[in-house]
């Protein structure tokens, strides 16, 4: 299947952040192989989308959620986060039945998919490991087309009521998650413990080792507030980053969500292992956690993908969105407008979230041999006129509704803003009456 998009302003993100006017992006398969201006390029076509009066950029990688948590949405408002989860989230979780995981996950693609994500990193917890909950979750991605990164996460240690799993089924259930969607196009497999104050250091070199062998990433919640750092500290006598460096959670393929409380050391630590590290203004807005050192960390060479956190602390999940606000909340603390500019976050939202997935060669810009997941954004709408800086309308002007269009691998998921691979009535009427039973059992 050949598809081109013509007529597009495209924001390419590519080595030289090209952007072109009248722009053509040629596709074949999965592939992107040429972005120009070449129209012949129609003729060669299956498929011609016309997006004249569109901006067209990567696909954004939402490079840590919660999809898990969706259900809980609006619960627990204005609260920190330990009393956030122990008062609100965790209660609704605990209530939950293994199937509610299926219809969270097509909530969740749905709303990704309709703010132009095209990568979600689902950061996926559960007390029902038993009955599988990861693989009725992985099965319910896979289904609405979306890119995922599923992390299957828990602790052997400490965490609430029925979260809790011996180190044992940790690695046995884990490896069987890996060796079911192993070949995968699109849904990957990765692991880690959730809370750094909740496993033991066996349990880290444990998932440090199924890393290694299988290939896959690890993705860590790290420093996000003092009281997490105390935690850490209480146990281990070092700090969350230095505990991670002691057991060997530091590396290439090691994702470091939040990192809002570092000192220089932890910094460098980072920095020499070549760890990355996921910004979440918004989550950190909203609990109250604080502001992550993203200026210093860049400073130190440390990659950077953004996120949104979950739906149930956000509570949303529009990158477009996550973008402004990290730039606003840099520039507001630091009284610089300088220190994080449109292209940065741009950046983090797109190259720097497929380079913390692995996937640097192949996702996060619009060129030639990169995997066609392309987002077109209707700029025919009051708030996008005049658009005569087309990186600033995106990240200041745009928001995540004005996204029309969305191919995943060249597969067109999302079309004038109705989803292709699944019915949203269905999963929306679903998923209130699944929150419902949900928050009664809870009560
Ligand atoms: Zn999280």
């Amino acid at each position: 299947m050949k598809t081109v998009i013509t007529g597009a302003t495209i924001l390419t993100a590519d080595d030289d952040d090209t952007v072109l006017t009248n722009g053509v992006i040629e596709i074949d398969g999965d592939r992107i192989v040429d972005v120009g201006t070449d129209v012949a390029a129609t003729e060669r076509a299956d498929r011609v989308i016309d997006a004249s009066g569109m901006l067209a950029c990567p696909g954004f990688i939402n490079a840590h959620t919660h999809l898990c948590m969706i259900l809980g949405r609006s619960l627990g408002s204005d609260l920190p986060l330990l009393g956030w989860l122990s008062e609100a989230q965790v209660p609704l979780m605990q209530a939950f039945e293994p199937d509610d995981y299926d219809i969270s996950m097509r909530l969740g693609a749905i709303e990704n998919i309709k703010a132009g994500n095209t990568t979600v990193c689902e950061v996926f917890f559960s007390s029902h490991y038993e009955q599988e909950a990861d693989q009725i979750a992985a099965r319910g991605l896979d289904a609405s087309g979306i890119r995922s990164v599923l992390y299957r996460c828990s602790n052997d240690e400490a965490f609430f009521d029925g979260f809790v799993e011996s180190r044992h089924d940790i690695v046995e259930r884990s490896q069987r998650l890996i060796d079911a969607w192993h070949d995968s196009a699109r849904t990957g497999i990765g692991i880690g413990p959730l809370i750094p104050w909740g496993s033991s250091a066996a349990s880290f070199r444990d998932a440090v080792e199924l890393s290694a062998q299988q290939g896959v990433g690890i993705h860590l919640h790290t420093a996000e507030t003092p009281e997490y750092n105390d935690l850490v500290r209480e146990r281990t006598g070092r700090s969350n980053v230095g505990m991670l460096a002691d057991v060997g959670a530091l590396g290439p393929n090691v994702v470091l969500n939040h990192c809002v409380f570092l000192d220089d050391e932890d910094i460098a630590l980072i920095a020499e292992s070549a760890s990355n590290v996921i910004h979440d203004p918004t989550s950190n807005m909203i609990l109250a956690s604080g502001v992550a050192p993203v200026p210093a960390l860049r400073a130190a060479g440390v990659n950077i993908g953004l996120a949104c956190d979950g739906p149930s602390c956000n509570n949303g999940q529009d990158m477009i969105e996550a973008m402004k606000q990290a730039a606003l909340l840099h520039k507001v603390v630091t009284r610089q407008p300088d220190v994080l500019v449109a292209r940065d976050v741009f950046h983090m939202a797109t190259r720097g979230g497929a380079m913390a997935v692995g996937m640097a060669d192949r996702l996060g810009a619009l060129a030639p041999g990169f995997l066609a997941d392309i987002v077109l954004l209707d700029l025919d709408a009051p708030h996008l006129t005049p658009a005569h800086d087309p990186l600033a309308t995106l990240v200041y002007s745009a928001r995540g509704s004005d996204v029309h269009t969305v191919l995943i691998d060249g597969e067109v998921i999302l079309e004038d803003r109705v989803v292709q691979r699944l019915d949203e009535a269905e999963v929306l009427a679903r998923a209130r009456t699944r929150a419902a039973a949900a928050a009664r059992r809870a009560a």
